[in-house]
């Protein structure tokens, strides 16, 4: 069915393909340390001995092939497989590596199906065995190949950034800041925090979440105003809002704001758990207006022991000016991300187009709480900087 010519076609296309794979290894063995080691570990029987690179030429054209041989044999279970590679692009957050192979290698056929009838389109559409329609799907997803191995390995270095826990932030090193955790934050860090911690693992955006060495200090920073009454603007999955909760006493309340409530479902149920739901009032909303309202209702004017602020960053000055308000004298309000991963010290030049507009509300806002005569502070190079304001006057 298909001609010599084709397959050499295929093979030359291979070819091209090794050299992006290339590629790919040598961005697992610069990245991917402890979550490739734990891929391997937990999927060693699978590996061929000896793990070499002719065995993985050699294996990789057995499967190959084989599959190519088997198309003619499986119209239906090939209509099965679009599907599920469709199912595989919906839930994408969520995709793995090996089910990413597996939807590359589909795609990969597909490409090399019409590299190879290309120049035979006629024929192959009298004869019928392909059809234009089948044409235009091993296109489209020849296409959707490519953009699943890029978000593959987005998924790949967030879930290895996330695995480890142990991106180093601003520290020297990783091994340092897996020093402290390990010594002084993980064996003193409550159960339900940890849960907390893993079931926001494996969102897309888990690295929103407050680290937990700067949980500590905020728990720490709760204790010494001895906080009843506190303001979160930011919540995400909940982790520095549960650390909240569960250090407020029984009679504490924590008003908990945030434009989207579905990722605050995602911690809600280790929240239950843990009993501390009743102490939060959460405001799905932007978060302005409602500190706003608060300010409308002159009981609340130093109504709070503590304020963490930790939503978009354009916004932080416009809450300052809140809460430095609502917060008691001798309150505290905690601002995090206020190093933004060290850029503020880089010219823009070396800052992602991305993360500019951040930087440089952060970079105002930093100046602007310097100058602040209403607040004491301190610019604590911990998670991604966080500084502490406390109400003077
Ligand atoms: N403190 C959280 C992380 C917060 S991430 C934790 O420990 O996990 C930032 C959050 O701010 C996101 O959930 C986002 O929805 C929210 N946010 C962004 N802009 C906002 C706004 N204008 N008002 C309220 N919340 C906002
Ligand atoms: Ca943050």
């Amino acid at each position: 069915m298909i001609s010599e010519r084709a397959f050499e076609k295929m093979a030359s296309k291979l070819l091209q393909l090794k050299s992006k794979a290339c590629e790919a290894s040598k961005f697992v063995s610069k990245h991917g340390t402890t979550y490739y080691k734990q891929l391997l570990e937990k999927n060693k029987h699978y590996i061929q001995e000896p793990a070499t690179v002719e065995k993985c030429n050699e294996l990789s054209k057995q499967l190959l092939y084989t599959r190519l041989a088997s198309i003619p044999g499986r119209t239906e279970l090939f209509w099965k497989e679009v599907d599920h590679v469709k199912g595989l692009w919906k839930n994408r957050a969520d995709l793995k590596v090996e089910d990413a192979g597996i939807a590359a290698l589909f795609g990969l056929e597909c490409f090399a199906w019409y590299c190879a009838v290309k120049d035979q389109k006629l024929r192959l559409q009298h004869s019928g065995t392909l059809s234009p329609s089948f044409f235009g799907i091993s296109l489209l997803l020849s296409v959707l190949e490519c953009v699943l191995g890029r978000e593959t390995a987005i998924t790949m270095a967030k879930n290895e950034a996330n695995a480890s826990d142990f991106s180093k932030g601003l520290l020297q090193s990783e091994e340092l800041y897996k020093y402290i955790l390990e010594t002084s934050v993980y064996p003193r860090e409550p159960e339900a925090l940890k849960e907390l911690r893993s079931v926001t693992h494996n969102h897309p955006m888990a690295n929103m979440a407050t680290a937990p060495d700067a949980g500590q200090l905020m728990e720490m920073l709760l204790n010494l105003v001895n906080a009843r009454k506190t303001i979160e603007v930011g919540v995400f999955t909940g982790y520095s809002l549960l650390l909240t909760a569960l250090t407020l006493p029984e009679d504490g309340k924590v008003i908990a704001i945030d434009v989207n409530r579905s990722s605050y479902e995602i911690g809600l149920p280790v929240i239950k758990k843990a009993g501390v739901e009743d102490k939060i009032d959460f405001r799905e909303s932007e978060a302005l207006p409602v500190l706003d309202e608060l300010l409308n209702h002159e009981e609340n004017e130093g109504g709070f022991d503590f304020a963490f602020v930790d939503a978009d960053k354009v916004s932080y000055w416009n809450y300052h000016e809140r809460l430095v308000r609502l917060i008691k004298v001798g309150g505290i309000i905690v601002y995090d991300n206020t190093l933004w991963g060290g850029s503020v010290a880089e010219p823009d030049s070396s800052t992602p187009e991305g993360k500019r507009e951040g930087k440089k509300a952060i970079l105002e806002l930093n100046k602007k709480l310097s100058a602040d005569k209403r607040v004491q502070i301190s610019q604590v190079a911990l998670g991604d900087g966080i500084t502490i304001c406390r109400r003077l006057c």
